[in-house]
This record gives C-alpha cells, sequence and structure tokens, in this order.
C-alpha cells in the first residue's frame, strides 16, 4: 500500500488550524499525538448513544457498553499480541500502569535488601515508583549505564543481576534519544536469571509492530493518548501467571468476588486490578485508534516515520552548532537538539512563534539529562502525520532563530 500522508491529514482536523496566523506544524507527538475523527466521533457516538456503567447492569444500553469496553480489550490484546485478554489490564495510562506493577509485585516480593533495576534513560513514570517502593522496602534502585551514543550498555547488565534483583524495568523506546532498545536481548539476558522484566513501551507502541510474545516481557504498559487515542486510558500488560500471582493495586467496586466485614474475596483477571468505574468510553476510543492505525498499517506507519527522521537528521546536522542528543543505530521518530548556546526555551518560544510546536526542558528524564552533562533539550517527535515539507519548515526556523542570536 503507498502512505498517504495528505490523505492521512485529512483525518486529524486540529491539523488544518492555524497559530500566530501560521499553518500549525506540530512536532510533540511524544508527549501526546492529535486524534482522527475516528477517534473523536467514537466518543461522542458513546455518549449520546449508549452511555451507561459498564458490568454492573441487566438493561440494554448497559450491556451494550460493557460489550464495547470488552470488544476493546480484544483489540488490544490483538493488538500487541497478547495469549489472552485476561492479560490486558485498563489504567488510566503508562503511569498508572507502572505505579500499579510497583506496588503489586512490591506488596508481593519485595523485601529489605532486594534490589531493583531500571535503565540510565528511563521517563520518570518508570523511576519514581520504582523510587517510592525501595524507600518503603528498604530496597535499592540500580541502574543500567548508557554510552555516549545513547545505547544501552548491555555487557554491564549482567553484572547488576543478582539473587536479590526483583525486576527490571527498561523502556522500549527513549523520549529523549529516541533510542529503540534491544528490548528481546534485554529480556533473553535477564529472565536467564529467573527475573521478570517490565518494558516502558509509551514511546515504542504509536511508531512500530509491538508483540509482547514475541519480545517475551512479563509485563508491558502503554498509553493511549500517545497512540491517537484519548487521553486517561492506557494499558498495563502482563503475563497471566504473574498477575495471578499479584494482589490487587486499588480496592473498590468491580475488582471484588465478595465483600463481607469478616473477608473479601477478588475478582478473576482483570478485573481485580480494575477497581472503580473505567473510562469506558475512553477503551472503546482507544480501540478505534487502534483500528485506524492497523488499518494504515503499523509497518507502513514505522517505514514513513524512519525515513522522515532520517531526512530530518540529515537537513539537522547541516545546521551550524548543531547538537543531536543520542547517535544509537536503531531510532526512532524523536529528536532532541541543542543549537550553539541558544537554551532550549528560547528556542521552543521561538519556534512557537513561527507555528511549530516542539517541546523543550528535561522531557521528565532528569537523570538522563545530568548524564548527558545539559538541563534540557529541545525536542522535535514526529507521528504519522507528519511530512517532510513540515521538517523543512522546521530546519528553516531552527536557522532562522539561530540568526537570531
Ligand atoms: N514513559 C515514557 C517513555 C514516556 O515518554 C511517557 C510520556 O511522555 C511516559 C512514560 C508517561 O506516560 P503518561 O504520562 O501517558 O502516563
Amino acid at each position: 500500500m503507498m502512505y498517504d500522508v495528505n490523505k492521512v491529514r485529512e483525518d486529524f482536523p486540529i491539523l488544518a488550524r492555524e497559530v500566530y496566523g501560521r499553518p500549525l506544524i506540530y512536532l510533540d507527538n511524544g508527549a501526546t499525538t492529535q486524534k482522527p475523527r475516528q477517534v473523536v466521533e467514537a466518543m461522542m457516538d458513546e455518549y449520546y448513544n449508549v452511555n451507561a456503567n459498564v458490568h454492573r447492569g441487566v438493561h440494554f444500553l448497559s450491556q451494550q457498553a460493557t460489550d464495547l469496553h470488552e470488544a476493546s480489550r480484544e483489540t488490544v490484546r490483538k493488538f500487541i499480541n497478547a495469549k489472552s485478554t485476561n492479560e490486558i489490564v485498563f489504567t488510566r495510562g503508562t503511569t498508572e500502569s507502572i505505579n500499579l506493577l510497583a506496588f503489586s509485585l512490591g506488596e508481593a516480593m519485595v523485601k529489605e535488601g532486594d534490589e531493583i533495576v531500571v535503565s540510565a534513560m528511563e521517563h520518570h513514570s518508570n523511576i519514581v515508583p520504582w523510587q517510592m517502593l525501595c524507600e518503603r522496602k528498604g530496597a535499592t534502585l540500580r541502574v543500567i549505564p548508557m554510552t555516549d551514543e545513547g545505547e544501552l550498555e548491555l555487557g554491564r547488565l549482567e553484572e547488576l543481576l543478582n539473587p536479590h534483583t526483583r525486576i527490571v524495568c527498561c523502556t522500549h523506546v527513549s523520549n529523549v534519544l529516541g533510542t529503540i532498545n534491544p528490548v528481546k536481548r534485554i529480556v533473553e539476558i535477564v529472565h536467564a536469571h529467573g527475573i521478570p522484566v517490565l518494558i516502558d513501551g509509551a514511546q515504542s507502541v504509536p511508531h512500530m509492530p509491538v508483540d509482547v510474545q514475541d519480545i517475551d516481557c512479563d509485563f508491558f504498559a502503554f498509553s493511549g493518548h500517545k497512540v491517537y487515542g484519548p487521553t486517561g486510558v492506557g494499558v498495563l500488560y502482563g503475563k497471566e501467571e504473574w498477575l495471578e500471582k499479584l494482589p490487587p493495586y486499588q480496592g473498590g467496586g468491580e475488582m471484588i468476588k465478595n465483600v463481607s466485614w469478616e473477608r473479601t474475596t477478588y475478582n478473576v483477571l482483570p478485573y481485580k486490578f480494575e477497581a472503580g468505574t473505567p473510562d469506558y468510553v475512553a477503551t472503546h476510543a482507544l480501540a478505534k485508534a487502534i483500528e485506524y492505525v492497523t488499518a494504515l498499517g503499523m509497518d507502513n506507519i514505522y517505514a514513513h516515520e524512519q525515513e522522515l527522521t532520517q531526512y530530518a537528521i540529515e537537513r539537522m546536522q547541516q545546521i551550524e552548532g548543531m547538537r543531536i542528543m543520542g547517535e544509537a543505530t536503531h531510532r526512532d521518530a524523536v529528536i532532541s537538539f541543542l543549537v550553539g548556546d541558544i537554551h532550549h526555551l528560547d528556542m521552543g518560544t521561538l519556534l512557537d512563534r513561527l507555528g511549530i510546536a516542539v517541546r523543550t526542558g528535561h522531557h521528565c528524564a532528569e537523570p538522563l539529562m545530568t548524564r548527558l552533562g545539559i538541563s534540557g533539550t529541545v525536542r522535535a517527535s514526529f507521528g504519522l502525520y507528519n511530512t517532510k515539507e513540515e521538517v523543512n519548515t522546521l530546519v528553516e526556523g531552527i536557522e532562522r532563530v539561530s540568526r537570531m542570536f
């Protein structure tokens, strides 16, 4: 199939708007993506025509809403190739997925003297919940180091693993450097020691085909809003044998089997981890987003964004004083950069005036910034609707801002 980016853009009404009288060039897809009509209309349709609380109703609408919600779970299962819908827990996003896991796994199996391993390039969402767990339990956080090129030092990973290691947590794609980590290899190394692995897929799921059985990770987290779906919904995948072993995260409705003053028993998977009314409108819209990207083809999206990223890097490298962070061999559609001694905030603010939306700052990865010896970067991150023309405008914009300094 020919990937027709201009046709794709027609599905995203926001891309036609202007900011400061200039066409919007949205290059902040790492933070969140824009939504196609198919997603927004599915939400409107559900609120207008179906809305009822799921799971607890005998009436028609409740059953219809439940059917949509559970069909969405199947859509997610298929999308990441999990074995069973029992392995798909709906959360509010990657952050909540990781907090859920850190709490439940922490309760089940972390004690004083234990160790948790994360990587040098994690988002705060995959650092802080583990730090909090370590503080609660008297455990220690250890870090897989990174080369100057922005690749994890897998030789050093082996040295970090020991009988006290309870889990290894690693991002699939760095939200700062764009590095695509060799997650299959990481899982292999860690599994050889009988230790489970969590992969943070927040930045991979929107850009490439993901198969959790092929990766063989024990847990995998991602956010709906970064994959063209709505805000407020995300997923924690966990192998069934693991989720069975872990205690619930939050208590409340839906996660129980029976409640009495003496004793409460818990529901089966995945409901054990889904206390309270889920955002069933968002889960349905997430399924629509997944159907949308699946119809375009994740391979096609990957190829389009790879071409765009290569083109952008080549053009940007010609800008005087340009410093692109990270030179990993396998990299995704995220480019973090600095030009000369221009502050990232100044660059971002002036690009914004040209209609170009980029992100500036530490990108919720302060330890990585410390490792790079900088306070922040400008970050352009591409999505399935970005074009070479937009990259050209970005490059011209950076050059124009540079000339001003
Ligand atoms: N992990 C990575 C790698 C991210 O890039 C992000 C968001 O930027 C998150 C986790 C947190 O995602 P959310 O805010 O949707 O929970």
